[in-house]
């Protein structure tokens, strides 16, 4: 079954008398444990489509299920806890915490959800940094680290709580074409082992060419949709 099932999503936005057609009506299934880019030129609405995969807005209109929940029919609490239970993001920008270390960073979304103990919490923190090659520096701040690590700290943390879906929205645009490559070459090695579901987009065609999935996007509608 697929674990993300979009059907005829469309996202208006209006501003005063005008309206931007971002999403026109677009079908989308995510199987788990598929790596999919989402590629298309800038303004084509990728940002746009994650945000809704996300959680983090709502369609105008078409519907969006989630392992067989259809997310309308859930509230704007029980939808705001799915999204903190159940789907992770991986921002260009990394939003660590300068102040918290990186263990602390990556414990952070479990400390937040309360469901586990202390020592469990620390313990899976400690399991995903090692997983993403950061075990030394686990006590170390934000600002010690380059800006790969910091990404691989967003990887772990994205990944502390077992999501059902990463998200990313161009994860490696402020990274150099090596570093970039790196991270998405971590990504894929995280999908493989974990079969965590990963979406992301891209304009990096190094990038690009790590994904199983293809799916283009231009004007809201989707335009190419290759499995590799
Ligand atoms: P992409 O991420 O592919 O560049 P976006 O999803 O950001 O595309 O944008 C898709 C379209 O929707 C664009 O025409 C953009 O200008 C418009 N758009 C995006 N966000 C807003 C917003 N908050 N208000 C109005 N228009 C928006
Ligand atoms: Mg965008």
């Amino acid at each position: 079954m697929a674990i993300l099932k979009l059907s005829k999503i469309r996202r208006i936005y209006r501003k005063g008398d005008n309206e931007v057609t971002a999403l026109a009506g677009l079908d989308l299934e995510v199987e788990k444990g598929e790596f999919t880019a989402v590629v298309g030129p800038s303004g084509s609405g990728k940002t746009t489509l994650l945000n809704i995969i996300g959680c983090l807005d709502s369609p105008t209109s078409g519907e969006v299920v989630y392992d067989g929940t259809p997310l309308k029919a859930l509230g704007e609490k029980a939808l705001a806890d799915y999204r903190k239970r159940h789907v992770s993001f991986i921002f260009q920008s990394y939003n660590l915490i300068p102040v918290l270390t990186v263990r602390e960073n990556v414990e952070l979304p479990l400390v937040i959800e309360k469901r586990l103990k202390p020592a469990e919490i620390k313990a899976r923190a400690l399991e995903v940094i090692a997983e993403v090659g950061l075990s030394d520096k686990a006590d170390r701040f934000p600002r010690e680290l380059s800006g790969g690590q910091e990404q691989r700290v967003a990887i772990a943390r994205a990944l502390v709580k077992e999501p059902y879906v990463v998200l990313a929205d161009e994860p490696t645009a402020n990274l150099d074409s090596r570093t970039a490559e790196e991270i998405v070459e971590l990504m894929r090695k995280v999908n493989a082992e974990r079969k965590t579901t990963f979406i992301f987009s891209t304009h990096d065609k190094l990038v690009m060419q790590h994904a199983r999935r293809v799916v283009t996007i231009r004007d809201g509608e989707l335009v190419s949709d290759e499995r590799r």
